[in-house]
């Protein structure tokens, strides 16, 4: 049962105590115990639109301990904190025009702006990996929304899967990955948007991209009246421009190779749109992203075809390619650090 929660000790150097992990239906008494738990300094997976995030109160540096540890997270990695509403976020961050803008057209919704610190703000600087700055996003997933007032502080919330592995897009995935490492997990629907919000540094006039997600480059340059630069993700890139954005991630076990023409002996294949590989026959085991070549369906199934496929005892996944234009860009990032060299 819940009761009787160990708070993280932050001694343990990140190795994760054992914990009773507990389904928690959402329902108004579901919700009320979610947040007692994470004002209690627990650890509670949820589902916001993007995948399902990994929650800790951002202002206890007990409890954002504990989130690394479970997550097997490096510390140097900062977490977004999520809000409930946009004096919230301005409670904790130093918001810009631009990031006003981007805030008004975007928010609620999966976009993670960067901005400074506010002086007065209360996430903990453990939560922060010591920046000056702070991710802060205000995600319109109901469950999300409404269990984040009734905590009523900012709430961190990686994705709830181990560091390096494929993020959860239903609450299966979340038990997979961390049963046993945390509290609960909230069981909501599959997650609609499926890939994580896309990430907009406004830390002067000059925006960048940091990390493609949810929100696509296009809408950017449709709300800022101009094309928004890029940093940080492209495959070949050897260092990150942003904290945390580690080349290898979102990794399945199987090996994944990408822009796939050709099938090799063993592999299973991850298909998008119409087309087949070569050397492909019935006992390939095979998922199509969206056969009808939609890129919003293609990244609401990502992951969990990711899974699915991974489980088949195959030696590698072979990827078709994806255009890289819309959604595109958010699912090709995830699939070249799912592809990368592992550490
Ligand atoms: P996630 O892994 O989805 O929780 O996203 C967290 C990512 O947001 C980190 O890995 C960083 O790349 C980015 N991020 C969060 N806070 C900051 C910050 N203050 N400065 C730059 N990037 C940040
Ligand atoms: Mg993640």
């Amino acid at each position: 049962m819940d009761t009787n929660r160990t708070s993280a000790n932050p001694d343990l150097g990140g190795i994760a105590p054992t914990r009773d992990t507990v389904r928690i239906v959402p329902d108004s008494a579901g919700l009320e115990r979610a947040a007692t738990l994470l004002r209690d300094g627990g650890l509670v997976a949820f589902p916001t639109e993007t995948v399902y995030g990994l929650g800790a109160d951002a202002t206890q540096a007990t409890a954002i301990a504990a989130l690394y540890a479970a997550k097997g997270r490096p510390q140097f990695n900062p977490l977004i904190a999520h809000v409930a509403t946009l004096d919230q976020a301005k409670a904790e961050g130093v918001f810009n025009a631009t990031a006003l803008k981007l805030a008004g057209q975007f928010w609620p919704g999966p976009l993670t702006l960067v901005v400074p610190r506010h002086p007065d703000g209360t996430v903990c600087d453990l939560a922060c990996a010591g920046l000056d700055s702070i991710g802060l996003r205000l995600p319109s997933h109901p469950i999300a929304r409404y269990l984040i007032e009734k905590v009523g502080r900012p709430v961190a919330a990686p994705s709830a899967n181990r560091s390096g592995h494929i993020s959860p897009t239903t609450p299966d995935h979340v038990w997979d990955d961390l049963n046993t490492r945390i509290d609960a997990v909230l069981e909501g629907y599959a997650s609609p948007v499926g890939v994580e919000s896309t990430i907009i540094a406004c830390l002067d006039d000059h925006p960048v991209i940091l990390r493609h997600g949810g929100i696509t480059r296009e809408m950017i340059a449709d709300c800022l009246g101009f094309e928004c630069a890029e940093a940080g993700h492209s495959a070949g890139q050897s260092k990150p421009l942003a904290p945390g954005m580690l080349e290898s991630h979102y990794a399945p076990h199987a090996k994944v190779r990408l822009d796939a023409g050709t099938l090799v002996t063993g592999e299973a294949v991850l298909l998008f749109g119409p087309d087949q590989p070569a050397g492909m026959d019935e006992a390939t085991p095979r998922l199509n992203l969206s056969p009808r070549g939609d890129l919003t369906e293609a990244a609401a199934n990502l992951y969990a075809y990711l899974r699915r496929l991974d489980r088949h005892g195959i030696t590698g996944i072979a990827v078709m390619p994806i255009p890289d234009h819309d959604l595109g860009a958010a699912i090709n990032d995830r699939l070249r650090r799912a592809a990368a060299p592992r550490p």
